[in-house]
């Protein structure tokens, strides 16, 4: 008999295509919901001295976060560790800051699948139509930084 091991499906490397899966529908994403079911582990540890690291392996998919990051920037640790757990080969990644127009591939993928997870196109599209064009109101919406939600604007073309 063949032995499944728990690969990922090719969608489940499009932040879209996971939201479509799950029913999400609407703004702020619940991305512990999305790790949960992704069966993804995640724990919140006590000054790690990171802010988020991740170990896949054949049999399991791990997150550790650094738990008195505030909560908006603890959601992106987070959307972006399940981007390495996503899209990345099988192994460990850590990340000390988040650097949103660093240089390596792996981290840029990262960050893209978390703002794609978090800020969906067609969900931003909207909540720029029906509520407001400020970054700050908009952050409030997807409950993401200002920051988060400007870098966001500007990937779709909107700044
Ligand atoms: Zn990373």
């Amino acid at each position: 008999m063949t032995q499944i091991s728990p690969t990922r499906s090719m969608s489940d490397r499009r932040p879209e295509d996971i939201l479509v899966r799950l029913g999400i529908e609407r703004p702020p994403i619940d991305v512990f919901e999305v790790a949960r079911a992704l069966e993804i582990e995640v724990v919140q540890l006590e000054m790690p001295g990171w802010d988020c690291a991740v170990r896949t392996t054949e049999k399991s998919k791990q997150i550790w976060l650094d738990q008195a990051v505030l909560p908006r920037r603890k959601r992106f640790n987070l959307a972006h560790a399940i981007g390495h757990v996503q899209l990345h080969p099988l192994g460990e990644y850590r990340d000390s800051t988040y650097v949103p127009d660093t240089t390596s591939t792996q981290e840029r993928e990262a960050n893209n699948f978390a703002g794609k997870l978090l800020m969906p196109e067609e969900m931003t599209y909207l909540g720029i139509r029906v509520y407001s064009s400020s970054a700050f109101k908009l952050a409030d919406l997807f409950d993401v930084s200002p920051e988060a939600m400007n870098w966001r604007l500007k990937a779709l073309g909107l700044r």
